[in-house]
């Protein structure tokens, strides 16, 4: 007859066993081999960013794939947000939404052409637009940071999930995991860019928080589930870590609500896509990220010139921790007609 020690030996060893090989949301032993040989192969990241929010446009951007390739993209981010087949949570699903099935042809071609496809759910600020609450807070309005307040989102930009409330973590830590999963994916973009709510006056548990300790808190999270416990690379958007008046940025694309002191609270080993889309000669947060010990990987959009500026200004950092240059377009070009789009074409063949 087995001690009690006996059992909690085997209980432990089971639980040990189980968190190794195989656990919800780490990498599949291919991800991660994959992974690997592309860094080895890859120094620098010419990077694109899109939203994929249908079934339709995972296809239609499987099918541009050789054309990004040649012009040099390595790398794909596909904001996916709540527009998959969720299974943990079918609730969230819209209308029109990307299959597990389109998810893995999407990646097994996007490796055919060398490219890491890195999925994105856009976190923490970001859950409305306009009037249309997104899905998450739509279906959980208890998950919002100010709830029953700003109807019809009227006076607000984006409406935010509260960073402490436990039950919002556990619902979009099964969202990731399946996004991993049926993407193969190694890496993860967690978004993160423009929280403008936070430490609401609404909210019971952050009234008259830190917003800087909150905001780090929600990164730590995702930090702790995806790269601690899973090993997947992190991403996010580095506004909230950037002062406005300290770098001379505008209010979105840095920040005036006091979250910037998050950037010493969080971990150095994510890595944080810091979006400019002015033309300006210098660029300080691109540096002062760099300095703190970040792999720095600057975006760009629309217009040329001012992508042009980034880019050039971006080339001009000597620093190994300079990734390279990610491209976003916000909808402003069809999935067709990406790889002629020029601040693509006239941007990512320079990094070598
Ligand atoms: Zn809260």
């Amino acid at each position: 007859m087995k001690t009690l020690a006996g059992w909690l030996l085997i209980a432990g060893l089971a639980l040990a066993a189980g968190a190794q090989a195989g656990a919800a949301g780490a990498p599949s032993a291919e991800a991660a081999a994959w992974g690997k040989a592309w860094r080895t192969r890859n120094p620098v990241w010419r990077g694109l960013h899109l939203a994929v929010d249908t079934g339709r446009q995972a296809e239609q951007l499987q099918a541009e794939l050789p054309r990004l390739a040649a012009v040099g993209v390595n790398v794909l981010i596909a904001e996916v947000d709540y527009s998959f087949d969720f299974q943990s949570h079918p609730e969230l699903r819209p209308a029109q939404y990307v299959t597990r099935a389109q998810a893995r042809a999407l990646t097994a071609a996007a490796r055919t052409n060398g490219i890491r496809l890195i999925p994105e759910i856009n976190c923490l600020g970001h859950q409305s637009w306009a009037a249309n609450t997104l899905p998450l807070l739509a279906k959980h309005p208890e998950f919002d940071e100010t709830p029953g307040q700003h109807p019809g989102n009227q006076g607000i930009y984006c409406r935010s999930w509260c960073p402490q409330n436990p039950a919002v973590n556990e619902c979009v830590f099964a969202l990731t995991d399946e996004l991993v999963e049926a993407f193969d994916a190694d890496a993860f973009h967690v978004g993160m860019d423009e929280v403008f709510i936070l430490a609401s006056e609404f909210c019971p548990r952050c009234r008259g928080g830190d917003p800087a300790r909150l905001f780090a808190r929600a990164v730590n999270e995702f930090h702790a589930h995806l790269v601690e416990r899973n090993q997947v690379e992190m991403l996010m958007w580095a506004d909230r870590l950037i002062g406005a008046k300290a770098t001379g940025n505008s209010e979105w694309e840095a920040a005036i609500n006091h979250t910037e002191g998050a950037v010493d609270l969080i971990p150095k080993d994510i890595i944080l896509c810091d979006w400019h889309y002015g033309k300006r000669t210098e660029y300080p947060s691109v540096p002062y990220l760099l300095g703190k010990g970040f792999r720095v990987w600057p975006a760009a959009w629309q217009p040329l010139d001012a992508a042009r500026a980034l880019n050039e200004f971006a080339h001009r950092q000597k620093d190994p921790r300079m990734l390279g240059l990610l491209c976003t377009v916000w909808g402003k070009v069809r999935i067709p007609e990406l790889a002629a789009w020029p601040p693509v074409v006239e941007t990512l063949p320079g990094w070598r």
